[in-house]
């Protein structure tokens, strides 16, 4: 083992004994035919832990006990009261900021630093965020003449399976946790078979704040274990974050039950940099875009288009701010790429970067893995010289991998931004209010952002279109999809 990855190794020691259960009915339990499978360490490809692997009875078992729960106390409890549990739970998850970082930087690659700064506070404010917003949520009402008057009743849906995967996995299934709770909702949370530490150590977290045993329930696993979900007809809705193709799984297993469905699903996202945008902050952010995660989050902008008046100054400062980032252990504080998720994910990565080598790329940065380390590191990688038309440019990648494209004119760009089956996020970088304004409501995307990247406010709608999504969440979206509309209406 390489000295340079000694911290992460001691962190690894130190939670030698985390093994993940299953949470069911307030207990941590092991599954039906007791199976486990390994959790292992993508820094350094040691066995952290054994996760129960649960299979259809299991699943079933815990949905069994959310159906129970569902007209129980957390339906009938008043809002004020739900809401200050809600708050809790983001005051125990603020408690446990130091563990729960540790631990997803450990079960992810991710740097520990960006785990402690936006993965775990965002999971808190998450909660914090829907407790709040529940309690001021309005009804809707009609007054027809002097006829009738309607009055809109919210409800929770009932069971919700939360199905998620391993990017950001604290912060996305909280993202789906706290609204489904804020609404009154019982669950059945499926975290991804790769990342299953965090989710593991909240489940419990949600029972010292106060939410009544049988509410939150967990159930580690792969595949089968989210088809269960999607099959079951005691599950009343899906809120499912992971790739397109099994968000179409989804939507068949759940279609004999018809269940409500919100998808969050891959992307392609452009990263485009006009003639007149600010140089310095396109660069700096592109960093950040580029690379962030790994290049692991869903909005990166991996296709990256520059303007041809400024393509040279864009492209050299990329290169040397890339060529000068930190790869190496998580726990290091300068650290600002750590290794990928799992040894699938490695292998899939560099498959396209042999792609991009067939396709005659030319390799500005990286194009390899890192072989300073034994564990699952690629080196941030710059590719020029392809066309539109290679799958580099088209697929999901999902590592610390970019494409670069020189374009000449604002309706070529539009075209090729366009041309894709995704629609999950675009950024655009001018200082032509027009052209941002003109050009950002032509992008087929579910967000566009100009002049900044990933900068979110919870109230605002959040997902995809075409095969990037279904649905939105944030604010009223996320409580219209977790709660039920009964429309009564009073004849005057
Ligand atoms: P994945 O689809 O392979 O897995 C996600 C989850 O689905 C896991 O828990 C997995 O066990 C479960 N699953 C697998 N097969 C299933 C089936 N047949 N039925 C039900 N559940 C099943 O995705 P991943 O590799 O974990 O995550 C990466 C993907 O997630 C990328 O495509 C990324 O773009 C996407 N993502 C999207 C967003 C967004 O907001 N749009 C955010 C983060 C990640």
């Amino acid at each position: 083992m390489p000295n340079k990855i000694q911290k992460n190794k001691a962190i690894q020691e130190k939670y030698a004994s985390f093994n993940c259960l299953h949470y069911i009915d307030g207990e941590y339990i092991a599954s039906i035919n007791d199976t486990t499978f390994d959790n292992i360490n993508p820094v350094t490809k040691d066995v952290i832990g054994k996760v129960a692997n649960g299979r259809k009875a299991d699943v079933d078992r815990a949905i069994a006990v959310a159906k129970k729960a569902k007209n129980g106390p957390w339906k009938t409890m008043p809002l004020n009261e739900r809401s200050k549990i809600i708050r809790k739970i983001g005051d125990l998850i603020l408690e446990n900021l130091e563990i729960l970082a540790e631990l997803e930087s450990l079960d992810t690659g991710k740097p520990f630093s960006l785990a402690k700064s936006l993965d775990i506070p965002r999971a808190a404010y998450n909660f914090h965020f829907f407790a709040d917003y529940m309690i001021s949520t309005s009804q809707e009402s009609f007054q027809q003449d002097d006829v009738a008057l309607h009055y809109a009743v919210r409800k929770p849906v009932g069971v919700v399976g939360l199905i998620n995967p391993w990017n950001l996995p604290l912060l996305l299934m909280t993202w789906k946790l706290a609204p489904a709770l804020a609404a009154g909702n019982t669950v059945v949370m499926k975290p991804s078979e790769v990342t299953p530490m965090t989710a593991t150590f909240i489940a419990d977290l949600c029972t010292q704040a106060g939410v009544p045993k049988g509410v939150v329930n967990l159930v580690h696993g792969f595949g089968e274990a989210g088809a269960a979900l999607s099959e079951s007809k005691d599950v009343d809705a899906i809120a499912f974050t992971g790739e397109t193709l099994t968000g179409t799984a989804i939507m068949q297993a759940s279609a004999p039950s018809l269940k409500k469905l919100s998808f969050e699903l891959g992307g392609k996202n452009p990263n485009v940099i006009f003639a007149s945008a600010n140089m310095e902050e396109a660069i700096e952010t592109s960093i950040r875009s580029s690379f962030l995660n790994q290049g692991e989050v869903c909005l990166c902008g991996s296709r990256v288009y520059v303007h041809e008046a400024v393509y040279d100054e864009f492209v050299n400062g990329l290169v040397e701010k890339t060529k000068n980032l930190k790869i190496g252990d998580p726990f290091e504080e300068e650290t600002f790429v750590g290794a990928v998720v799992s040894e699938e994910h490695y292998n899939k990565v560099l498959s396209y970067l042999e792609i991009a080598k067939e396709d005659g790329g030319t390799f500005l940065t990286g194009g390899q893995k890192n072989s300073d380390y034994d564990g699952y590191f690629i080196n941030p990688t710059i590719i020029t010289g392809l066309t539109k038309d290679s799958r580099c440019v088209r697929e999901e990648i999902f590592g610390p991998v970019i494409t670069i494209i020189p374009f000449a004119t604002d309706e070529e760009i539009l075209e090729q931004i366009n041309d894709t089956s995704y629609g999950l996020a675009a950024t655009i970088w001018t200082s032509d209010l027009r052209q941002a304004h003109t050009i950002a409501a032509k992008i087929e995307t579910g967000i566009v952002w100009v002049n900044t990247w990933f900068l979110r406010d919870l109230r605002t709608p959040f997902g995809g279109m075409k095969s990037s999504g279904i649905g939105r969440e944030g604010g009223a979206h996320s409580i219209d999809f977790y709660t039920e509309l009964t429309n009564i209406t009073i004849k005057l």
